[in-house]
């Protein structure tokens, strides 16, 4: 059966990008009734960074990715947490030096910057340790067996490195990029084991995902230059490599390279599913969620960056996409990253919320749950965001600093002023204050004194809200309540 990993390093907080790789792996196990695996990749302790596991498990939960196997779930494959299995790649490494296909190598950073140099002043374009470098080089392929054994002995420092073929070709088929053709004399002698006794990347990603008996490698495709090394490591294994999905990369908004981390520090919209602050620079980096998105718009916008289901549908919850997902539709070209098509689908999924959860969310800030929920009504068809429902209504919280001077010009008239007096009387009989009577009782009293109520509108307006345009009036004008609304009328006038 299908079992799939996200396979984070907490370096910092995830990208976006890290995010939707997780979506797509785990679109794919639901959709085969599979595993999804998380295994956090922190061999590297020099780029670990606090928190960062902590912040990875909080944007995954919030997305609503459920993990099954994992640090926090456990299950039969674990540890799930690289610096805790440290034994077991040594083991490995030493496996492939004891069968030929890899070596020790002695040789210090000096002696590697000397040979950098050599070859770089012969012109040498592959600067590499390679079949061919690798001969002048000290290592336990060119010291005798006693020199070696003597140097483990003394405890000298060094790696192990994967002997590499001269003369291979590596080929193995991506599901997004079929056939990848790579020959191994563009490939170095990739350090497995480094000095300090810790795995690279390379040795322990590819040691785990065979020991997690990990089917399908679903990653960004700034992993497929990787993608020929560690198949040529299965082959030295003696394992069968699992298959592989490279997915499209992820395009700055207007289509102009790749979208950075940096896209997000203190950018105009969020690159990071949380907001992150980095505590040794003290940047902010904006996240969707304190940005005011909802999870499931974010999930149903990263889905569809590329990839789709091949109709016209375009909101999908997640048992939709889950349903729909097929990994051998993914695109193979770049998917940019369009913050208005995350703000539409936010503004579609605002719409089909309940009204009370609208509510409960305003009030929390408004701590009053009637007037949460007709701010509810008047506001919900035209915002983005819920914070933007009180944000796009100040005139309902404070009075009237200033007046829209253009529409004051236009609709101010005399008409507007013999207008405003009556309408204030006819606000002051409405018995029962609410938008429907409000609007009856204008609408006819209006009309008995020969006033078209349409002409005068727009002057109402203003004096209500102090500006030319906005969300339905005779709602606003039952929110304001009686009193203030024939206050505003009658401060207008003067
Ligand atoms: N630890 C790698 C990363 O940070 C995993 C890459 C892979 O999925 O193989 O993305």
């Amino acid at each position: 059966s299908v079992r799939v990993r996200f396979a984070p390093s907490p370096t910092g907080p995830l990208h976006i990008g890290g995010v939707r790789t997780a979506l797509y792996n785990y679109l794919f196990a639901k959709k085969m009734g599979g595993t999804m695996i998380l295994r956090i990749e922190d061999t590297d302790q020099t780029r670990f960074v606090e928190g960062a596991e902590e912040y990875i498990q909080e944007a995954l939960a919030w997305v609503g990715i459920n993990i099954d196997e994992g640090v926090q779930q456990g299950g039969a494959f674990g540890p799930y947490k690289q610096s805790e299995r440290k034994e077991i790649y040594g083991k490995y490494a030493q496996q492939l030096v004891d069968s030929g296909k890899a070596y020790y190598a002695f040789d210090t950073s000096e002696e590697l910057d000397e040979l950098r140099k050599t070859l770089e002043e012969a012109k040498v374009d592959n600067i590499s340790y390679n079949a061919v470098t690798r001969m002048q080089m000290k290592n336990s392929l060119t010291l005798s067996a006693d020199e070696v054994a003597a140097k483990l002995q003394n405890g000298e420092p060094h790696v192990i490195r994967l002997k590499v073929p001269l003369k291979e070709e590596i080929r193995f088929k991506d599901i997004v990029r079929d056939w990848v053709v790579v020959h191994s004399s563009t490939i170095d002698d990739k350090i497995l084991m480094k000095s300090d006794g810790m795995p690279t990347y390379h040795l322990a990603n590819i040691v785990d995902d065979h020991l997690m008996e990990i089917t399908h490698v679903i990653r960004g495709e700034e992993w497929l230059p990787s993608a020929p090394l560690h198949v040529l490591l299965y082959k030295a294994f003696g394992w069968t490599p699992p298959e592989f999905a490279h997915l499209p990369l992820l395009l700055k908004p207007e289509g102009n390279g790749k979208l950075s981390k940096r896209d997000g520090v203190l950018g105009d919209f969020p690159v990071f599913p949380l907001e992150w602050k980095d505590k040794t620079t003290g940047d902010i980096s904006r996240g969707f969620r304190e940005d005011g998105y909802y999870a499931d718009a974010v999930v149903n916008f990263l889905a569809f960056l590329g990839w789709n289901p091949g109709t016209e549908q375009e909101i999908m919850t997640l048992d939709e996409l889950i349903a729909a997902f097929d990994i051998n539709n993914i695109h193979k070209g770049g998917a940019r990253f369009d913050v208005n098509k995350a703000k539409w689908y936010n503004q579609m999924y605002l719409r089909q919320k309940d009204d009370a959860l609208l509510a409960g969310e305003l009030n929390t800030t408004l701590n009053d749950s009637s007037l949460s929920e007709k701010i509810v009504k008047l506001m919900k068809e035209r915002v983005t965001f819920t914070k933007e429902m009180i944000a796009e209504v100040p005139f309902l919280f404070n009075e009237i600093s200033e007046y829209d001077q253009e529409i004051a010009q236009k609709k101010w008239d005399d008409m507007a002023k013999t207008a405003m007096p009556v309408v204030a009387k006819i606000l002051e009989g409405v018995a029962d204050f609410n938008s429907i009577a409000i609007h009856d009782a204008l609408f006819a009293g209006l009309e008995a004194e020969g006033i078209k109520p349409g002409k005068i509108m727009q002057a109402l307006r203003l004096a209500i809200t102090g500006e030319g345009k906005g969300p339905d009036l005779m709602l606003t004008i039952e929110i304001l309540g009686k009193e203030k609304s024939v206050a505003r009328i009658n401060r207008a006038l003067k």
